[in-house]
């Protein structure tokens, strides 16, 4: 026997509930409530993307800031080895420059007659010219030690343009050194905020495809989406198929193909294509799924039974029967089993998750697209169906 409606009356209050990502969503009670929901979870999604846009260009001004920082180091290394060479040869210049005027000196103060200088001294044909010569050769000797004073001085000018550019270099490579750690920063931040922003987008499609549903089975803008919903209760779980062998458990398992620990979120019942598929109990079809690249085909049903929400998933179907928003009980066929050589890819078909006809039959507590709306909400709300079904002995795994 059937059991009555059970309208869930809910407070009107809006619930807030954080996830794991730091999006915070209402749980809504209306389709109003939803809409205003999505309006900002949209505003939230603006703001993200200027974060990330400023985010990024923060990024580019730190590149540009280490390229002009590397090409002033590059600049003043080459004005360094411009001073060393300068200085060098002016070393150079110093020491044959001293050699000359120490000659000079010599050749002045000691030799007589053999002597270049004195002999263009003594060479004067008047005292005036005398004194006019001996003053030239004075006029030589302070150039050269002049000159010798002012390559002194630019040598002195050049050691301290190296301290200086060599003070400015470390000082440049410590605020490359200060940029790169900002980059890196702001990396993490942008992969965070890419994050977000994903999750996001998933929960506004989530949003919306659930707006879509509740429109689609009739709801009024401020009627309680549960009493909307109308589920009718029911006291068992039933079998999804008449007969079957289970060939997969819920859990974590190892892949057959990848050979790798992975989570198996339902209970694979291996039976042949084309085998009608039941739902476990009395409830509302809330989410239709076509042709998923891993999942084909796929029912899901908002379940109350004993006065408990859940939602149950049909994987891998050939033919769906059911519509969204279509009330249904344990004698409704929501559709048809596949997932071998009519639905399998590895016999042409489009789903890569399956390699055999099989139904996969997932079930979680809560109602997907209502109480959570994220995928990953659905994964860690999933329990075992084999368990709370209570599948025939017959039916173990092999
Ligand atoms: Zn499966």
């Amino acid at each position: 026997m059937k059991n009555k409606i059970i309208l869930f009356i809910l407070s009107s209050a809006v619930f807030f509930i954080p996830l794991s990502n730091g999006i915070v969503y209402a749980k809504a009670n209306t389709l109003a409530e939803l809409r205003g929901e999505l309006s900002s979870l949209k505003k939230q999604q603006q703001q993200n993307k200027e974060k990330q846009n400023l985010t990024k260009s923060q990024i580019n001004s730190a590149k540009n800031n280490i390229e002009s920082n590397q090409n002033q180091i590059q600049t003043n290394q080459q004005k360094v080895i411009a001073a060393t060479n300068e200085s060098a040869q002016l070393e150079q210049e110093i020491s044959s420059g001293k050699e000359k005027l120490e000659k000079l000196v010599k050749t002045y103060q000691i030799s007589k007659n053999e002597n270049v200088y004195l002999k263009y001294v003594f060479d004067a044909t008047s005292y005036e010219d005398l004194v006019y010569r001996y003053a030239i050769i004075e006029q030589v000797m302070n150039y050269q030690e002049e000159q010798i004073g002012e390559w002194k001085d630019k040598i002195a000018y050049n050691a301290q343009l190296k301290k200086d550019l060599e003070a400015k270099e470390k000082e440049l490579q410590q605020q490359i050194g200060s940029l790169n750690q900002s980059i890196d920063k702001l990396g993490s931040q942008l992969s965070e905020l890419n994050d977000m922003t994903q999750d996001i987008e998933a929960e506004i499609k989530s949003i919306q495809s659930s707006i879509d549903f509740y429109v689609s089975i009739g709801c009024k803008e401020n009627d309680n989406l549960d009493v909307c919903l109308s589920v009718s209760g029911d006291k068992i779980f039933r079998k999804p198929l008449t007969k079957g062998t289970i060939t997969s458990s819920f859990g974590y398992r190892i892949h057959p193909i990848t050979k790798k620990k992975k989570f198996h979120s339902g209970t694979d019942i291996g039976v042949a294509e084309g085998t009608k598929v039941y739902s476990i109990a009395n409830g509302t079809v809330s989410k239709l799924v076509k042709k998923s690249k891993c999942g084909g085909n796929m029912v899901y049903v908002q379940h109350i039974v004993n006065g408990k929400k859940y939602t149950s998933t049909y994987m891998h179907l050939w033919k769906i029967n059911a519509k969204l928003g279509q009330k249904v009980d344990s004698n409704t066929v929501v559709g048809l089993s596949g997932g071998g050589k009519h639905t399998a890819s590895k016999y042409g078909g489009y789903d890569t998750c399956t390699t055999g006809a099989h139904l996969h039959l997932s079930l979680a507590t809560g109602w997907y697209e209502k109480d959570y709306f994220s995928y990953s909400s659905w994964l860690s709300h999933l329990i075992n169906p084999k368990d709370t079904l209570k599948l025939p002995k017959s039916w173990s795994s092999r």
